[in-house]
């Protein structure tokens, strides 16, 4: 029998395969650039080019391709076969290191946002050592970044890896004044916690709203919901299962460490979760696996629904980001250790991600921000659009005991002054789990839940990174310079908690009044839609921020704030568009053929019979009449507000257009349609409900 670990990680060309297949000087040289970003020379590059190649041939592979991440969000390759003529006549199988570096993609489709117009013409794509390639079909495909020829980058892992190195520097400088001198390099590491719904396949290609749009833009609210919760955690039904067994098996073929899975609250909805890792492996790895859960799903006859909101009124999809900063000698900076001395490193590390949560809300906010993802943040659903950290009871005891200079609870009477010597030891509160806060720490990291399920992590990891080594930064350079090291570190601490305790929330944040408080007493942001939050990005203090650290050049960020509003307009207009299609040819006709009916059959009762009452016909005609009309002026509407959205000049004007008119129009629609279908015969309505959809998997 084959067990797991039999198969695990066959179509990835990994460390064992390295050593495997190169020669021990290649394989040096290769593992010094993946660890230590040392330069890669050609000859070295040939040799794994071909190592890579064979291995690839072996296992039936004839193609390789370049695999980036554009700004579009998915992912995108372009095949090249390995073939080369033979002067024989036949061919032989070729992959050079020049190739294995560097590929030309054809890019002019990709979205710039005016980069490539104004630098140069076409991109490039370079290997990213640090991610293993791997076999996907017939494919080898080799983890890349994507930039124009003006070193701009086009793609989200250049800027990911760029955090990540911004991360590095900066907690490198603290740690080697708390004398760690050992330690090379510090990384951060994600497990990204993947919901979704699978659906029918024959159900969702009845319906273009699903099709088009991968949501549902009409469809009353069935008899059975999720108020039973009798789906969280409940018994997999036997089609999931087996969707879930061949999802997990495609997965650990491509390393990639699926760990658990359940369903979740919404009927249909479901969880996949894999073990953290190496923040830029894990945002490819997670980028992989939508990919392939939708390829298994088509599979088993059921289609993956990966949008943050495919069904009103039912819980949406999230992605909830768990990450952590750990040394390359095994510790974990975020998690509290054993001694005073090691606590007082973690309360620094824990100081600069509340500071950096604090300071640059906005962009944590705008780095989850698509047209999707709005119908969950701001909307009836949590977490909320307002950024607040959770810290746990006793971490928050701890915090405020420092402020006040009290005594800490846990400590008998002690005085909590943070010089190395006389921190509390506490332990890590891993009993309270507060699943509505936005930004949560679970004991050893901080879960960030604010993804919608269809976001890459790449965005909110860069921006975490940064806003992180940032606070960093600052922390080192007041340290470097201080002359008496442990009372500058309790004075920081105490600072930065004295001045972003704001940030801080222990409570509900489902709640109504929190948003009141949030936004009215503590002057946190709530930035409820894209086009609210998106300009921020170019804020003086965010454009400072991120270019001094290098994660982005000015020009990046304007092109990517254009791009983001640019696929937000996008989307809704291809909603707005798919709907008023969908009203006009078939709903509208559903209803007006079963008013039809209803009129011939309370005709024919009156023919029979003068006597005869028909006004359970003529009642309900009147009422699908009236809705008919109310369906008819309303698709109108939308059809002028899509023909206004036209004449706006430039994308933010679009943007507020869009969230002030486009989708508020499309709302009433919805409304009309949805009162049309609770009324009209099953038998006349065009596609199945959400009754249908939702339990359609058994
Ligand atoms: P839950 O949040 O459902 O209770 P866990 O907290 O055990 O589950 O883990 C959720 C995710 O967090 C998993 O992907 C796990 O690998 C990841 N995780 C656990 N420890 C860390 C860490 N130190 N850094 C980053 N991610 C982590
Ligand atoms: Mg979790």
């Amino acid at each position: 029998m084959t067990t797991v670990s039999d198969y695990f990680g066959s179509l990835v060309f990994d460390d064992r395969v390295m050593k495997a297949t190169l020669s021990a000087d290649v394989y040096q040289s290769l593992r010094k650039t993946i660890d230590e970003n040392a330069q890669l020379d050609i000859g070295v590059a040939n040799a794994v080019a071909v190592a890579m190649k064979d291995w690839a041939v072996a296992h039936g592979a004839t193609h390789y391709t370049h695999w980036f991440q554009p700004l579009t969000g998915i992912t995108a390759e372009k095949h090249d076969s390995f073939i080369s003529p033979s002067p024989d006549g036949g061919v032989i199988m070729e992959f050079s290191g020049k190739e294995l570096l560097k590929g030309e993609p054809d890019a002019s489709s990709f979205p710039s946002g005016g980069l490539r117009a104004t630098f140069e013409a076409r991109g490039y794509t370079a290997w990213d050592p640090t991610s293993y390639a791997f076999i996907k079909g017939k494919t080898l495909c080799i983890p890349t970044a994507f930039c124009s020829y003006g070193s701009e980058a086009l793609d989200k892992k250049t800027p990911l890896l760029r955090s990540m190195e911004a991360l590095n520097r900066q907690a490198l400088r603290i740690l080697h004044l708390f004398g760690n001198d050992s330690v090379k390099c510090v990384r951060t590491a994600v497990g990204p916690e993947q919901e979704y719904f699978l659906i029918d396949k024959e159900m969702y290609e009845q319906r273009r709203d699903l099709r088009f749009t991968g949501r549902t833009l009409f469809g009353a609210k069935p008899p059975k919901g999720q108020e039973m919760d009798d789906h969280y955690f409940g018994v997999i039904k036997p089609r999931v299962a087996a969707y879930m067994e061949e999802l997990n098996e495609e997965l650990w073929k491509l390393g990639i460490l699926a760990k658990t899975e359940h369903n979740e609250v919404a009927p249909a909805q479901h969880e996949l979760a894999p073990i953290y890792t190496t923040t830029n492996i894990a945002t490819d790895h997670n980028q992989l696996t939508m990919e392939i859960m939708q390829k298994v799903a088509a599979k088993h006859g059921l289609v993956c629904l990966l949008h943050e909101k495919p069904f009103a009124g039912v819980n949406g999809s999230g992605k909830h980001n768990n990450w952590s900063i750990a040394t390359d000698t095994g510790v974990n900076l975020l998690s509290p250790g054993e001694t005073p001395y090691e606590n007082a490193q973690f309360l620094l590390f824990l100081c600069a991600v509340i500071k950096a949560v604090d300071d640059y809300q906005d962009l944590l906010r705008l780095s989850v921000a698509t047209a999707g993802n709005d119908h969950r943040l701001g909307a009836n659903e949590a977490p909320p659009a307002v950024v607040s950290i959770f810290l746990g009871d006793e971490l928050n005891a701890v915090l405020e005991a420092i402020e006040t200079n009290t005594p800490y609870q846990g400590m008998e009477k002690t005085q909590m002054k943070l010089g190395v010597d006389v921190l509390p030891k506490f332990n890590r509160d891993t009993t309270d789990r507060n699943r509505t806060s936005p930004f949560a720490f679970t004991g050893n990291k901080f879960e960030f839940r604010m993804l919608g399920s269809s976001n890459s992590i790449a965005c909110a990891n860069i921006m975490l990174n940064s806003a992180v080594a940032e606070s960093l930064k600052i922390y080192a350079d007041r340290l470097e310079k201080a002359e008496d090291f442990k009372t500058t570190l309790h004075e920081m601490i105490r600072k930065t908690i004295k001045d972003h305790k704001n940030i801080i929330f222990n409570g509900n944040g489902y709640d109504e009044t929190w948003i009141k408080e949030a936004t009215e007493k503590r002057g946190l942001l709530n930035y409820r839609t894209t086009p609210d939050c998106m300009p921020h990005i170019l804020d003086e203090k965010n454009v400072k921020m991120l270019t001094s650290h290098g994660v982005f050049s000015e020009a990046e960020i304007k092109s990517r704030c254009e791009i983001m509003l640019d696929n937000y307009c996008k989307t809704v207009i291809i909603e707005a568009n798919t709907m008023e299609d969908m009203a006009r040819t078939e709903i509208a006709p559903a209803v007006e053929a079963y008013a039809v009916e209803l009129a011939k059959s309370a005709a024919a009762k009156k023919a029979l019979d003068q006597g005869l009452a028909c006004s359970y016909e003529c009642k309900l005609v009147k009422k699908l009449s009236t809705l008919l009309d109310r369906i008819s002026v309303k698709t109108d509407e939308l059809e002028q507000a899509l023909f206004d959205l036209k004449a706006k000049e430039d994308i933010i004007e679009e943007g507020y257009f869009i969230r002030d008119i486009v989708l508020v129009k499309m709302s009433e629609l919805r409304l009309a349609c949805d009162e049309a279908e609770v009324i009209t015969a099953k038998k006349y309505w065009p596609f199945p409900t959400y009754g249908d959809l939702l339990f359609s998997v058994k």
